[in-house]
């Protein structure tokens, strides 16, 4: 009995020390695109499947029992070729998505939008001094913004070339009130673009409520047809429980 959980997250390594906690067989899986990645409890392999047809072989040949899927919201390709994989394999599949940030009081006022291209224009509407917290893979997107102030916050180094007017943060949250609002004060920030990225990034928003800054957030991909989803580790580990009793 092996469970795959398909991670990256934090809820992925809290649910990889329940499992260890459980002594339940589990194999933590990471994309590979963080040089440093903080390891969860137990086993871990790290690289891409080969789409869709490689993570069925590796289900059948691993002989894997249930699937977890508890990579970040925003990971729309991981999650679609798992519900794919997970079908054909006939291998029981969870999805954990923890909860976005919609149900917070100031989201009516925000302006949602179904793609980064979306926020681009929405954005350049709203003002000239863009805050832009998406993480490093989405900054290609505003290459084109050589023209205006830009503060682009990352974890890792972008692979594009930073346009000489964007300032780079380089840092790992989660952020206190207090350095969001000094960080949009400093920089002068007029809007805000985020993902429902969901989870405690959060003070962004306080900060932003508080200096009635523009935002912008982009709405999360929609979850495979058919796809169980789960919204904490503690729901995750019931659910694998209940299928291995
Ligand atoms: P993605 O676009 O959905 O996935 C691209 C490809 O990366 C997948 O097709 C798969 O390659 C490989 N991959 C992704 N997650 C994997 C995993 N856990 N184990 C093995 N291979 C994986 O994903 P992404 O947006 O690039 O995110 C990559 C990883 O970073 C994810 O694990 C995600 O949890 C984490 N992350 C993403 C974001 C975000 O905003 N997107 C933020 C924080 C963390 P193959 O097709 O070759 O299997």
């Amino acid at each position: 009995m092996t469970v795959l959980l398909l991670g990256g997250t934090t809820e992925a390594r809290h649910l990889a020390a329940l499992l260890a906690d459980e002594r339940i067989a589990a194999v933590t899986s990471l994309a590979g695109a963080v040089a440093a990645p903080q390891r969860p409890e137990g086993e871990v392999r790290i690289g891409g499947f080969g789409g869709v047809d490689g993570l069925a072989d590796y289900l059948r040949d691993k002989a894997v029992t249930l699937v977890v899927d508890a990579t970040h919201p925003f990971a729309a390709r991981m999650t679609a070729n798992a519900a794919a994989a997970c079908a054909r394999a006939g291998v029981p599949l969870v999805r954990l998505s923890r909860p976005g940030w919609s149900d917070r009081p100031e989201a009516a006022g925000w302006h949602w939008v179904d793609s980064i291209a979306a926020a681009r224009e929405v954005a350049r509407r709203l003002g000239e001094r863009v805050f832009l917290a998406l993480g490093r893979q989405s900054l290609p997107e505003f290459a084109e913004w050589d023209d205006r102030p830009v503060v682009a916050r990352v974890m890792e180094a972008p692979s594009m070339v930073v346009p000489e007017n964007w300032t780079l943060v380089r840092a790992r949250g989660p952020f206190p009130l207090a350095d969001e609002l000094d960080l949009l004060r400093s920089h002068s920030i007029d809007v805000l673009v985020t993902k429902d990225s969901g989870g405690p990034t959060d003070a962004k928003l306080s900060a932003a409520a508080q200096l009635g800054i523009a935002v912008v957030v982009i709405r999360r991909p929609p979850t495979p047809q058919g796809v169980e989803v789960v919204s904490s580790p503690d729901e995750a580990l019931a659910w694998v429980s209940a299928r291995l009793a």
